[in-house]
Order: C-alpha cells, then structure tokens, then sequence
C-alpha cells in the first residue's frame, strides 16, 4: 500500500481502474506558472500581494495554486519565478515531493532576475526614503549577473529566468520594439554561468530587442514573444528554441488596459494568430505555458488549447505543445507520454479531446507517480 496525503486511493499493484469510458491520455505540463502570485491584472494588484501579504502568508495560498494545477490535470509545471517571494518556490516543491502537500512535479526558477530599477515595485511610485520590496533579483553589471546566477542554483533553481525587454512599442510599420533590460555582457555573462551549471535559461522577451539577445546568450525558451520578427522567428529554428506564447493571459488584460490607456496588449492579440500561422508553419517548436498567477488560479488554465486551435493547429498538435513538446523543452524524456519506464503520471477526460480541445477543461481523473489525486464521479 502506498499513501500520500491528498492521494484518494491507496493502490496495490496490479489495481485495476476503469477508465473504459475516458480518454486516458498523458498528464499534462504548463511551462509556465506563478504559482506564489494570485493574478495581478494591475499593477495595484501586484503591489499589494507583494506589500502587504508575507512570504509564509503567500506560500499558504500557494499550496492552494498547486493542488488546483494538479486537478486541472497539469502533473508538471515549469514555475518562472516567485515574485517578491524568495526562494519559497523551492519549499513547495520539496513539500510535494515529500508528501507533505499535494501538488504537480515543480521545476522552479526561484527569484529571476532583470537589471537595476526595471521590476516592480517601482520606486517612482512609493516614498524615496522607504527601502521598497522587489519581484526578482536585480543586477548591474556581468558580475553580478553571475553571483546571482549562482546564488539561486545553490539555493535550488533548476532553471534562471530572465527579463530580456521592456517598454514595448507598435511603430507606424506595424513591427514592435522594445528596450532591452540587459548589456550584452550582462545577458551573455548569465547565459553562459547558467550553461555552464547544467541548468537553461528561459527569457521573457517581447520582440527582436529582447528575443535576439536572449537566444544569443543561450536561452532555451522565448517566454511571450508576441512581437517577434522573421529574424527572430529564424533563430529560433536555427537555435531549436522553444515559443512559450501565453495567449490566454494576454487577451486576457488587453481590453481592460487598453480602457486603461494602455493598448499594446491589444495590439498583441490582434497580431497574434497571423504571427502564431507564421512562426508554426515555418517551425517553430511551441511548449504550453500559460502564465497563470499572472491571472487568476480560478480561471481555465486549458484555454491557451483553444487559442491555438483557433489559430489553426489541430488538436492534436495543441495537446502536444503540453505533453511531448513540454518534455523536450525540459529535457524530461520520462515525461510527456504514457510508456513502460516513464513516470505514471496520466489523466482521463470524458470525451475526445482530439476532435475538441474545450474538453480539456473538464479533467476527471487525475494520476500522479502512480497516485490518484482525482476520480471520476
Ligand atoms: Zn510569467
């Protein structure tokens, strides 16, 4: 017998479970969660989870975000930084794998890192005298980059996340900017104390100011990448990076910030579908990832299936980008497909998601390492 809490059923070998009327299919991975935020759609939103809630006051929350992505059917996810909340990316994920709380395999980035006065909170917006909390680490300077690429593999990231750019632009053309956060010593002294430590580096990154650079240094996955260009699009098959696109969070802000007085995001998802044909057709390799802790735990975390269904891949390919694909982009070969040798971690779905993604959604039996978390009603 084998007990876990928050596992449902205690297995014995050779247990049969019927799951004859379910597609049974491999679990799924998000490659990209927050699970330490609570969504922030403003930048009140984030200050106030920052300032105002303590870093054990965020992990309790935190513990409910990873129990909702397991019965969401995510076994794995990829967490790309904990936002003012330190190194209690690392707790979580040693919790889970002890038992202690339920929750999906974690790779986690810990703190991520940007350059110097270009993270919240910004320090325009408070009182100069007050010493204001930060969402990440900040350096200046190639050596500090690598001080803290090494700081935070010591204390247990098992990928660096960087912010590449910031201060996105739609020019006149069509074509958008942005301005890159890092030197290129900077980013490539990252890059390389990253490589060299076995560990991969995923970069937020906008458009060709970020994402050229990012690649260069040696990032494994383009993070966003909404106003990327055909050079980009290039180099990101030449250098077999991966396009994490986070459609859902990002039509998700648009209409609001754009009342608001800020439209690139709605911008982004109008150019959205024609990049995602573009950048897809040629091959460019696509990993799920929905940013969700960007947006609320309580909202789908499967609609991202939906976008790229509506942008012309076939379910099939959509499920992929969360299975087969996420493991490739974690270099998990144990992952991502129901096989002898790999880990049992398996979900089953009334229904075909092949012929309709929204099924995915309504996720009805969940199996993780051979657990159940979740059973059929
Ligand atoms: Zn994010």
């Amino acid at each position: 017998m084998i007990s876990q809490p928050g596992a449902m059923i205690k297995l014995k070998a050779d247990t049969v479970i019927d799951l004859s009327e379910y597609t049974v299919m491999p679990g799924l991975i998000d490659c990209h969660t927050h699970v330490l935020l609570q969504g922030d759609i403003t930048a009140e939103d984030y200050d106030v989870q920052v300032l105002k809630e303590s870093v054990p006051y965020r992990t309790i929350r935190a513990v409910n975000s990873c129990n909702i992505a397991l019965q969401n059917g995510f076994t794995t996810i990829r967490d790309l930084g904990t936002e003012g909340a330190g190194y209690a990316d690392v707790d979580l994920k040693k919790a889970i794998n002890r038992g202690v709380i339920p929750g999906p395999r974690m790779f986690v980035s810990t703190l991520a890192i940007n350059t110097t006065g270009h993270y919240p909170l910004s320090e325009s917006t408070y009182a100069w005298e007050l010493k204001i909390p930060k969402g990440l680490a900040e350096i200046t300077g190639a050596d500090e980059g690598r001080r803290v690429v090494r700081e935070q593999i010591a204390h247990g990231a098992d990928w660096i996340k960087i912010y590449a750019d910031r201060g996105y632009i739609k020019l006149a053309d069509g074509s958008y900017r942005s301005i890159p956060n890092f030197t290129s010593e900077e980013i490539m002294a990252i890059g390389d104390e990253t490589i060299r430590s076995r560990r991969k580096l995923a970069a937020h990154a906008v458009t060709r100011d970020g994402i050229l650079a990012a690649i260069n240094a040696g990032a494994t996955s383009i993070e966003h990448g909404f106003g990327m260009d055909d050079e980009c699009i290039q180099l990101m098959i030449q250098k077999n990076v991966y396009w994490c696109p986070t459609i859902y969070v990002n039509d998700y802000v648009a209409e609001g910030r754009a009342k608001a007085g800020s439209p690139i995001n709605k911008y982004f998802s109008e150019t959205e579908p024609a990049l995602f044909k573009k950048a897809t057709a040629a091959g460019v390799k696509i990993a799920y990832g929905t940013d969700i802790g960007g947006y609320d735990w309580h909202e789908a975390q499967t609609k991202d299936f939906e976008f790229m269904v509506q942008y012309g891949y076939a379910p099939l390919q959509a499920i992929q980008t969360a299975t087969i694909n996420a493991a490739a982009l974690l270099g998990q070969p144990l992952l991502g497909e129901i096989k002898t040798g790999n880990y049992a971690d398996i979900i089953a779905i009334k229904g075909d998601p092949t012929k309709d993604v929204k099924l995915l959604g309504n996720v009805q039996w969940v199996m993780k390492d051979g657990l159940v978390y979740k059973t059929v009603k």
